[in-house]
């Protein structure tokens, strides 16, 4: 039988990188809904291109263009965040949650509960809800897969272990284009420079907080929320090659690694043929070739942020969705040139000082308190503005 698959954000980075796949392999797996938050023409393309029966534009301004666009193809189309949810607990077995930022959340949700096999790369949605998340897949039998590509190479190095051999979490970190650079040469930095990852290509909100070692802050809770361990016990380590993608520690001294080319094609590809694994067109890693790979302790003193979210972790849920949406409204504003690049992490830490966190008690109590950190937060950017 076919897998029957869905994409939550197909027009981004992960979604292409899963739809290469997909259409590599026509006789293992069936599109059956697509989904994007405004980008129609991509969509639409996507979705005749696959046959998908489904396609969802978030933004419902643009569902008469997707509904024209889509006309005598066979495909519907759907708006809105009642066709996310269609989209993620329809017809689909499989659902690919690659929507950017805590918007993904209630859909990537919608599939748990549904109890699909659901492909996590939505970070924002397991930082923020993560206890939530990992109940509701307990309850409904879903299966969830890290895709994230330090938390998807610990999963295949737990593989057939028990999980109270695992003594420690080792992820790596690429550091990201500022790694060497001084505390004055990032505050001028601009967003072109902070989105040119050294070794990834990825979507600028997480090329950004890759830059400001955010990313990793928020893999370090993601990590806590999929493979239950305290923050103790999950070390951060610079990385700057990116050939090692994570590490497993034993209670034996045993450390287990994944290693690959940097290209999310092979995380996911593990997901989609999960428990099997199927071939991908990704480059292999020549060992020769690479030499050396090397291994530092992160500067926190220049990187705040990994810090932050260690104490976001250390606090608890509340902390981590405020941690969460202060970083995604400051990045948008440095994006658009509002901040300064070190002014991402001054904004988070302050919004977490000032903003009474208390621990969510449902999806509904979690959006709420999100909603309330991007108001403050981006009334505290206006604020310091000159
Ligand atoms: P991206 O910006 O390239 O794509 C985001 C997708 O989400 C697009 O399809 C967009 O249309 C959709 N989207 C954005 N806002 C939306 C909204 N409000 N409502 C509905 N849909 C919306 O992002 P990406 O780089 O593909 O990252 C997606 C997720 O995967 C992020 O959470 C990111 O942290 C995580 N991730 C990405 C990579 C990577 O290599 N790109 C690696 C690991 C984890
Ligand atoms: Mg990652």
């Amino acid at each position: 039988m076919k897998r029957r698959i869905a994409i939550l954000g197909a027009t981004g980075s992960v979604g292409r990188s899963t739809l290469d796949l997909v259409e590599r392999s026509p006789a293992r797996f069936e599109v059956v809904a697509l989904t994007a938050r405004g980008n129609v023409e991509g969509l639409a393309d996507a979705a005749m291109r696959t046959g998908a029966k489904l396609a969802v534009i978030a933004d419902e301004a643009r569902y008469d263009e997707l509904r024209d666009r889509l006309e005598g193809s066979g495909c519907r189309a759907a708006a809105g965040a009642e066709g996310l949810v269609e989209a993620a607990s329809g017809d689909a077995d499989w659902v690919m949650a690659a929507i950017v930022g805590c918007a993904g959340l209630v859909p990537t949700m919608a599939a748990i509960e549904a109890g699909k096999t659901v492909a996590l790369a939505n970070k924002e949605a397991l930082v923020t809800a993560g206890a939530l998340m990992m109940d509701a897949a307990a309850r409904s039998g879903a299966t969830l897969l890290p895709v994230d590509s330090e938390h998807n190479a610990i999963f295949q190095c737990l593989a057939g272990s028990r999980r109270e051999d695992v003594s420690r979490l080792v992820l790596t970190a690429s550091g990201g284009p500022f790694l060497g650079s001084s505390l004055e040469q990032m505050s001028e930095a601009t967003p072109d420079q902070a989105v040119a990852h050294p070794r990834w290509s990825m979507g600028a909100k997480i090329s950004v907080d890759s830059a400001t070692l955010m990313n990793k802050g928020l893999e370090l809770i993601e990590a806590h929320h999929l493979f239950a361990l305290p923050s103790e016990r999950i070390d951060v380590v610079v990385h700057p090659q990116s050939v090692v993608h994570s590490l497993v520690e034993f209670v034996d001294g045993s450390m287990l690694a994944q290693l690959g080319s940097a290209d999310m094609r092979i995380p996911i590809a593990y997901t989609l043929a999960w428990p099997e694994r199927m071939a991908t067109p990704s480059q292999r890693l020549s060992l020769t070739e690479i030499g050396r790979l090397d291994f530092e302790a992160p500067d926190l003193e220049r990187f705040p942020a990994l810090r932050l979210a260690r104490e976001a972790l250390e606090r608890g849920e509340g902390a981590a969705i405020v941690l969460n949406g202060a970083n995604e409204i400051a990045v948008q504003a440095f994006l658009e040139g509002r901040i300064g690049f070190c002014d991402i992490s001054r904004t988070v830490e302050r919004a977490l000082g000032e903003i009474d966190a208390s621990r969510p008690r449902s999806v509904e109590e979690v959006v709420a308190l999100d909603g309330e950190t991007r108001d403050r937060t981006s009334a505290l950017i206006a604020e310091s503005r000159p």
